[in-house]
């Protein structure tokens, strides 16, 4: 099965954004005010060309928002600690057409979760059917989903996703899951953590499992060390999706692909999995 890995622009955040530091409203604040930059990191978009449809998995950010008034004034963090580089011809829409695949074509846009950098692109989108976990969706949406941090104003009117609820049956470590395509090849766990409703895509190649794994951690390193990064709702639930993904890594050799790792598209180029640490 075919899958394009896609930078849809780049990002640079705070180190202490990508990396935790501190406890409470203290670790935002550190994400919020440290001076150091990381290098620019790529915001991913995958497509897997399925015989049921083609798969997206997120869809990146607008070209919007370089533009200084983007992000509303309630979100400091947006404001001050990230840098976004995304030219129109970087969006989704754009890029999907160049790879002579056509937008209408798409099953399926998976969300790993809400984020304004994941979220962006649905606009490309009008005949897809979206999926989101319900978590995700009741903290993301309305008014309380705006102050969690959510830009669900921008979403297009018609943005009504599937809410997926995992079944209460485990898949390996994972105490839930759901099924996406029929042949039962593409399998969605909730990841929470980064966000409450997080969820990742385990894509079977049959000796392989290709992860999507949205912001679980920021690189295949923050996950085998355990490392939280510094905005995510729930540390000690981020570090516990951590322990699951290694574990199943463990017994099935899994290639590792977070939205913004630079090493990603080399590791699925070459079906390079985890390296646990020695
Ligand atoms: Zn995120």
């Amino acid at each position: 099965m075919k899958i394009h890995g896609i930078e849809t622009g780049r990002v640079k955040v705070t180190e202490r954004w990508r990396e935790g530091e501190g406890k409470g409203i203290k670790r935002l604040l550190n994400a919020v005010f440290d001076k150091n930059m990381t290098g620019w990191l790529p915001i991913h978009v995958w497509i897997i060309e399925h015989p049921e449809g083609l798969i997206v998995i997120d869809t990146g950010v607008p070209s919007d928002a370089n533009k200084p008034r983007y992000f509303p004034p309630y979100m400091p963090l947006l404001q001050r600690a990230a840098i976004f580089d995304v030219s129109p011809e970087d969006e989704i829409g754009p890029q999907i057409q160049r790879l002579g695949l056509n937008p209408d074509d798409v099953r399926w846009v998976v969300m790993t979760h809400l984020h304004q950098d994941h979220d962006g692109g649905l606009h490309h989108f009008p005949n897809a059917e979206f999926v989101v976990s319900r978590d995700e969706w009741n903290f993301a949406s309305g008014f309380k989903g705006r102050m969690n941090g959510y830009l669900n104003q921008r979403w297009p009117r018609s943005f009504s996703p599937t809410l997926v609820d995992f079944q209460k049956t485990p898949f390996g470590p994972f105490a839930s899951h759901a099924k996406l395509t029929h042949a039962g090849d593409v399998t969605l766990v909730p990841t929470p953590g980064h966000s409450p409703g997080h969820l990742s895509v385990l894509l079977n190649e049959g000796d392989t499992t290709i992860m999507f794994a949205g912001d679980t951690s920021y690189t295949e390193r923050h996950l085998v060390q355990l490392m939280a990064d510094g905005v995510g709702t729930d540390i000690a639930a981020e570090i516990e999706t951590h322990r699951k993904i290694l574990a199943y890594a463990a017994e099935n050799p899994t290639v590792y692909l977070p939205s913004h790792d630079p090493d990603a598209l080399q590791r699925l180029a070459d079906r390079a999995i985890i390296k646990m640490q020695e």
